[in-house]
């Protein structure tokens, strides 16, 4: 009985449908960020316009690298990238920053408390 597996098999090799899903990486902290996993362009430093545009963003040197965070988030000792630090110069990343609850939580309480001191 020497049954060999040497039938020409039909699928051969058919479709290796194993999709392997990407693993991300370096966070385990579930941003928005991650939601679109479309490679979109990462700028080398970020705009300029985006630190007018969006008034809380900061950024930091570490390592001849511009860090950019949220300063609303950072100071409140957010979870999320930006209240972190991210290296990634995205603005894509930092409008969706925006969407999170943690920032608007943020947000608004600096809003009260403005209103507080008035
Ligand atoms: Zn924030």
């Amino acid at each position: 009985m020497n049954k060999k597996r040497g039938r020409t098999s039909l699928s051969q090799e058919k479709n290796q449908g194993e999709n392997q899903e990407e693993l991300s990486s370096s966070s385990d902290i579930s941003d928005t960020e991650q939601a679109s996993a479309k490679r979109s362009h990462v700028r080398k430093e970020p705009n300029q316009n985006w630190f007018k545009i969006y008034p809380w963003l900061k950024k930091e040197v570490e390592e001849d690298k511009i860090i950019l965070f949220c300063s609303l988030c950072r100071e409140r000792n957010g979870k999320t990238v930006f209240a972190v630090g991210t290296k990634k110069y995205r603005l894509e990343s930092i409008k969706n920053h925006v969407k999170t609850a943690e920032h608007n939580i943020h947000a608004t309480q600096i809003i009260l408390d403005c209103r507080n001191y008035k």
